[in-house]
């Protein structure tokens, strides 16, 4: 999934960013309000990870214009042991958990999924199409039971056209869900991974849509 992370703190947000990364999301890193309030407005994210005492423009802020414009996506606070306060703001601001610093990465990965479960609308936590079967918290799929090799890119993306089985998916959107802003993808990136699912899950499974993009079968 695509996460923007806002952090002022370089060593916190760091951190998060490599931690994210390695759990194998497309993490997009700024360090203050505005930036994030531009960015939001411009940019398909999955989740929100903020924290609130920012630099131009205040967490809690950001999080009422984003509200305001009717955006849903999910949103992660990320408040300061001593500040009951502005964990009470952001959640009336709407966000929808919180985690107080220090921050425990595995927790945030294991919340971050939960939120964005319920955000897509399901509750448990494995997902199943037609025989493949796939659980987001050990980032493991299996076929008709049995195990499928694949790279931290084709897992993520089989995850996002599963999420979305039934539905099409542009190749924007497809490659915003694997890539962040400093990570370019190649022109081809995506087809190759394509390939390569259906190399692993069988030719059927995924279709083209010739110009537009891609969708997964519901069965
Ligand atoms: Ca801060």
């Amino acid at each position: 999934m695509r996460i923007l992370l806002v952090e002022d703190d370089p060593h916190l947000g760091d951190a998060l960013l490599v931690g994210l990364r390695q759990h194998g999301h497309a993490v997009d890193w700024l360090r203050d309000g505005v930036a994030a309030d531009l960015a939001l407005k411009s940019e398909p994210f999955d989740l929100l990870v903020l924290d609130l005492g920012l630099p131009r423009l205040d967490g809690v802020e950001v999080l009422r214009r984003l509200r305001g414009r009717g955006q849903v996506l999910p949103v992660l606070i990320l408040t300061a042991r001593d500040t009951t306060g502005d964990k009470v703001a952001g959640l009336d601001a709407g966000a929808d958990d919180d985690l107080v610093k220090p921050i425990d990465l595995d927790e945030l990965a294991a919340r971050a999924r939960a939120l964005t479960r319920r955000a897509a609308g399901h509750a448990s936590p494995r997902l199943s199409v037609g025989d493949l079967s796939i659980d987001p918290a050990a980032r493991q799929a299996t076929l008709r039971g049995a195990p499928v090799e694949l790279t931290t890119r084709e897992f993520s993306l089989l995850l996002t056209l599963a999420e979305n089985a039934g539905r099409v998916l542009t190749r924007a959107q497809l490659e915003a869900s694997l890539y962040g802003w400093r990570d370019e993808p190649d022109s081809n990136a995506l087809e190759v991974h394509i390939h390569n699912l259906r190399k692993k899950l069988g030719s059927e499974r995924i279709k083209t849509l010739r110009g537009i993009g891609y969708g997964m079968l519901k069965s």
